[in-house]
């Protein structure tokens, strides 16, 4: 299991932020989001997109994100751009995945001190300032070596055709017709 959560979170002005988190965790092979209980408007928005376009992908909202770590049950990589490179800490992350579930932790405006040292990873996604989505897309396509972009997607009610131009999105139900005919 790949769970992420988005740690610390502004009502008003982290809500594009956190949406996108949730996004990016669902688009790019993430289990589950975890975000903070004042997050809830961005986890409604993660909710339909999942109901649209398929799954499975967990949200949940926590009250205390700090907690929720020290209770963790498995391998911690904390993305920080003061943490080792993702290219050279991957193939470790991968190992402890193996064998345990992993949280992914993403911060917000200020992440405390005991993340750095409870985490097992700090991972830096380059050590250059820019952000948690951007942060998250490149660990998880590092993770999973590309996998999750061939992904599948159940019970969709929208699925979208791959096309060199245009915007074509078709209902599930259409394509299992034409799979009938075919
Ligand atoms: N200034 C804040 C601090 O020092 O705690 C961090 C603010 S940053 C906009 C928000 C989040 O983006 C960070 O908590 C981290 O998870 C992520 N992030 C930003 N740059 C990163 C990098 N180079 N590598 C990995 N994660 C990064």
């Amino acid at each position: 299991e790949v769970a992420v959560l988005r740690f610390g979170h502004r009502p008003g002005r982290d809500d594009r932020m956190t949406t996108h988190v949730g996004l990016t965790a669902r688009a790019l092979g993430a289990d589950r989001v975890v975000l903070p209980d004042n997050a809830g408007q961005s986890a409604e928005t993660v909710r339909d997109i999942t109901d649209r376009f398929g799954g499975p992908f967990e949200v949940e909202l926590r009250e205390d994100q700090a907690s929720f770590v020290r209770e963790w049950d498995g391998a911690i990589a904390h993305l920080t751009m003061y943490g080792e490179p993702v290219q050279t800490v991957e193939t470790d992350v991968r190992d402890a995945h193996a064998d345990a579930p992993l949280l992914v932790v993403v911060g917000g405006e200020k992440v405390p001190w005991e993340l750095y040292e409870h985490a097992t990873f700090n991972v830096a996604v380059t050590n250059q300032p820019h952000s948690e989505v951007a942060g998250l897309a490149v660990f998880l396509d590092r993770l999973f070596e590309g996998r999750e972009l061939d992904r599948e997607w159940a019970d969709a009610d929208r699925i979208v055709r791959p096309e060199a131009r245009g915007k074509t999105v078709v209902d599930a139900s259409e394509i299992a017709d034409e799979g009938e005919t075919e």
